[in-house]
């Protein structure tokens, strides 16, 4: 299949036009096609074998964006997924009361091509009462003192000085790194520019450099996202405020909100994109193997199953990589990124509140704290005949443990260290489920991140193609982060086999 760059461009300007249009000006009428809508329904397992222009590995946004800007330019796309589910870090819990997101959660205002293929597809989005910790203030228990938000700037065990007492606990990480960051004013990519690799050192060195102290580092710790303050670039942290503030203020949505989530659970995008395309996502596919022999990629799955093809986009993330076999190998700088970059973890304990405990404290619900269990948050009821729902939230390297506990043992934990700082929650949690998207083989952490010296060194090795395997992912997108950095990265693959095809 062969296309041209003048035809592609005009596709893609009709196709995925959030790379060009700012936000606000896409309307939902833009939109040709039809709403795909109801969910999607895998058909029985049994291996096949199959050829095609091109098959895509991973039924994530990054693979699924890629699978349909190809089979728009008139590719035969073949997209395989090992879980039994779509969406990779994009899961609702249609379980839990409330539905809430397991991973994927607030869609920014500036997440463009994401906010048009939600268009595109028929489906909307809206800014519920997510009853999370968002809008509600934390009850602080710090060193097993409990301080409300209120006392917290008075506080003795305030270690900030100044005008900075009044930043709250979980606030001193994302205010005090982005305060004279470097890449401010910077594009997007300038991150990976060689001049900001002084930048690329452990974050608490670069924070004390800064002048800030040993204890309001120690707290930073509850909210990084990553390996710890000293495992962690502080460039990664850098780059991510960035991101986040580079729309700030100056995109929103045209009801003036700053994010939005779908409606009815962000796992519905997911599914509309499979049910858009031609050929039915493969589910319950586990790739073990590419071997590429004469300009024919064969990718191999666990159930025996082989699908060829000229082309392949992997969007497998880069930990779980490390699982799977390449011919010709992987070598070098690659090989090295695969078996060195990391994703920072979290572990999400549900629970029913079968009596609202805080009634019987008269205390706070939300509970931040900087011991083991980090975050307890109680979501609101949805419907008033809804249960109430609590969540511990358990990231960074306090999150690693659970690693090597089953699902009862962790339960067992945050009862015990709850009930330990809270004892009016005890006997009144009734077991939900545990998720983390790292617990199960397909699996990464959140986020990837990046250690010291890691941006230097692998920044732009993530997205080197292996002969015709084109890997995407939001690890290896360059301006963007969380979905709309898989979206990108997804494009990226993309354009790279319509471009070159
Ligand atoms: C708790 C949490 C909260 C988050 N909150 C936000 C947020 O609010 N906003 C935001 O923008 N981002 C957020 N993110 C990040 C965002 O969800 C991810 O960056 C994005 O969804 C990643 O998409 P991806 O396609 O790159 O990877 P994935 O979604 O991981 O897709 C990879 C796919 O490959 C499949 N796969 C893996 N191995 C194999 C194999 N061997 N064979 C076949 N298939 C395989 C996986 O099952 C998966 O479906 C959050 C993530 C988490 C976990």
């Amino acid at each position: 299949m062969k296309t041209n760059r003048r035809n592609f461009i005009k596709g893609i300007t009709g196709a995925s036009a959030g790379m060009l249009l700012p936000t606000a000006c896409i309307s939902k009428s833009d939109g040709k096609e039809e709403a795909a809508t109801g969910p999607y329904i895998p058909k029985k397992n049994r291996p096949v074998k199959s050829n095609h222009d091109v098959v895509v590995v991973g039924a994530g946004l990054s693979g699924l964006h890629a699978a349909m800007l190809l089979e728009e330019q008139g590719f035969d796309v073949q997209v395989i997924e090992g879980r039994q589910r779509l969406g990779g870090r994009i899961y609702t819990l249609n379980n839990v009361p409330g539905k809430p997101e397991a991973a994927g959660e607030f869609i920014g205002a500036n997440y463009a091509r994401m906010i048009n293929t939600v268009h595109k597809l028929g489906l909307e989005m809206h800014n519920p009462d997510s009853g999370n910790s968002i809008n509600r203030p934390w009850l602080y228990n710090i060193k097993g003192e409990y301080i409300t938000a209120e006392n917290w700037e008075s506080h003795k065990l305030n270690p900030l000085e100044g005008e900075d007492r009044s930043l709250l606990p979980h606030r001193f990480l994302s205010a005090i790194s982005h305060r004279d960051n470097p890449l401010q004013g910077k594009p997007l990519n300038a991150w990976l520019e060689p001049e900001y690799h002084q930048y690329d050192i452990p974050h608490d060195q670069y924070l004390r450099a800064k002048g800030v102290n040993e204890e309001t580092i120690k707290l930073m710790n509850v909210v990084i996202h990553a390996g710890g303050m000293p495992n962690t670039s502080a460039m990664n942290e850098l780059r991510r405020y960035h991101v986040m503030n580079f729309s700030n203020g100056k995109i929103s949505f045209p009801d003036g909100t700053g994010w939005k989530m779908i409606k009815g659970g962000n796992s519905l995008l997911p599914e509309a994109m499979a049910n858009s395309m031609k050929n039915e996502v493969q589910l319950g596919r586990t790739v073990v193997g590419f071997i590429e022999e004469n300009g024919t990629v064969t990718v191999g799955c666990a159930d025996g199953s082989e699908y060829k093809a000229k082309h392949v986009v992997c969007s497998i993330p880069i930990t779980v990589l490390r699982n799977i076999t390449f011919e010709p190998y992987i070598s070098g700088i690659s090989k090295e990124a695969i078996g060195n970059m990391d994703y920072g973890l979290s572990v999400q304990a549900h629970f029913i509140i079968k009596e609202p405990f805080w009634e019987k404290d008269g205390m706070e619900p939300n509970m931040w704290t900087d011991g083991p269990l980090e975050r307890f948050a109680i979501r609101s009821k949805r419907e008033e005949g809804d249960p109430y729902a609590g969540l511990a939230f358990i990231n960074g390297p306090e999150s690693l443990k659970f690693r090597l506990m089953t699902d009862e043992q962790v339960f067992d934990y945050v009862e015990q260290k709850l009930a330990e700082i809270r004892p009016s929650t005890k006997g009144v949690l009734k077991r939900l489920m545990i998720q983390s998207c790292e617990r199960d083989i397909h699996g990464a952490g959140d986020w990837v991140y990046w250690q010291p010296g890691q941006v230097k060194k692998f920044g732009n090795h993530m997205r080197k193609n292996h002969g015709n395997i084109h890997f995407c992912g939001e690890h290896t997108a360059i301006m963007e982060r969380g979905m709309e950095g898989a979206f990108e990265s997804g494009e990226r693959a993309a354009l790279d086999i319509i471009l070159n095809a």
